[in-house]
């Protein structure tokens, strides 16, 4: 799947986490794919205990989160225990030199943005808005979103917009839970769908995200519009609609 690439080099080739000469962001990506692995869990007490002397773990695991580490924690996974993280999968080769010195490693402000408004503020895979609760599992914590790669840097994806997605963690993760969804269960709830709405469900997995409709566009420009405007909108469009 785009994106979602596991085709990592065999961790014996990655430099040495225990090497004082790295960087703590460079230590810490080595180490989660040295002694952790991807799909497992961790705490912040296990990364303080393998390295003491680095300054705030948590900012560092920010910082890698930035270059497309993918860490969740229970507020996105609800199997996780409060302390628990989950390594889900490895991001840019932070320890690449080469890699650093293009510059490549944090989308600026200005492309994430534009991504974000292009699709909405939505997850273009389940459609879940940011800090909108999901609605198959309305006690989980509300979606957060991120803007990611299609085809990741490390397998030679750009920066481009047309590279990026808006999705939510949950999504971007390929939660296990998502597993448990029987295949023949998914057919027969697209086969039971009138015909224009198959042809719009194949053409969302041919380009592997869905499109908003143009009513879905306007409810998320209308509520992005500050809380006066807003409300200023709605009565304007109920007088339209009352006519
Ligand atoms: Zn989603």
């Amino acid at each position: 799947m785009p994106g979602h690439s596991t085709d990592a080099d065999p961790a014996q080739e990655l430099p040495e986490w225990r090497s004082p000469h790295l960087g703590s962001r460079v230590r810490i990506a080595l180490w989660l794919a040295a002694e952790v692995g991807e799909g497992n869990t961790f705490s912040l007490a296990d990364l303080r205990d393998a390295m003491p002397e680095i300054s705030e773990p948590a900012r560092r695991l920010r910082d890698l989160r930035g270059a497309g580490w993918v860490l969740t924690s229970s507020r996105d996974d609800s199997a996780l225990a409060p302390q628990e993280l989950r390594f889900v999968r490895r991001g840019d080769p932070v320890w690449d030199k080469t890699f650093r010195s293009a510059g490549l490693r944090l989308l600026t402000s200005a492309t994430r943005n534009h991504v974000l408004e292009r699709d909405g503020y939505r997850c273009v895979r389940c459609g879940v808005g940011a800090g909108e609760l999901y609605p198959e599992d309305p006690h989980a914590a509300p979606a957060r979103l991120v803007v990611n790669h299609l085809v990741a840097r490390r397998d030679g994806g750009g920066d481009t917009e047309s590279n990026l997605v808006t999705e939510c963690v949950r999504c971007s993760q390929l939660s296990p839970m998502r597993r448990d969804l029987q295949p023949e269960q998914v057919w027969r709830a697209i086969e039971a769908l009138p015909e224009r709405d198959r042809v719009r469900v194949l053409a969302w997995l041919v380009k592997g995200r869905r499109d908003l409709t143009p009513a879905e566009q306007a409810f998320a420009a209308a509520w992005r519009l500050p809380a006066d405007q807003r409300e200023a909108l709605k009565s304007r469009l109920a007088d339209l609609v009352a006519r």
